[in-house]
Parts: structure tokens; sequence; C-alpha cells
């Protein structure tokens, strides 16, 4: 490959690092961005926590009484 071919085919996406795969929407943590990670070593996009800890811990809304 010549030096204009280098040029040519070289977009930005070939700058991004892959560096985690988030838990929750199995996309990609790239170098750079911020994250959550768990003790139990999950990682997540911060958009993704939400998400992630109610159906990791399992939770949902109750009222008192009403069970
Ligand atoms: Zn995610």
């Amino acid at each position: 490959m010549n030096n204009y071919d280098d040029w040519k085919l070289d977009t930005p996406d070939n700058h991004v690092k892959q560096i985690y795969t988030c838990e929750q929407c199995v996309g990609a943590i790239n170098l750079g961005d911020s994250f959550i990670s768990t003790k139990d070593h999950y990682v997540v996009h911060d958009d993704c926590f939400d998400d992630f800890a109610w159906k990791h811990l399992g939770a949902k809304y109750k009222v008192a009484g009403d069970e």
C-alpha cells in the first residue's frame, strides 16, 4: 500500500480503540470513554448503569402492604 492509499483509507474510526465491552448493551467502551466498574468486575457505560443495576440486583419497586 502506498502513502496515498494510507491517507485515503485513514478514517477517524481507525483511531477508536475498544478497551472494554459494556455488560448491559454489549457496546464498545473505547479508549478515553468514561465508564462504571463494579466490585464484581462488570463494566458498563455511564448511561447503561441504571438499567444494569436494576437487572443485576433483581430490583423492583414495591408498595409496603401491597404485595
Ligand atoms: Zn452500554
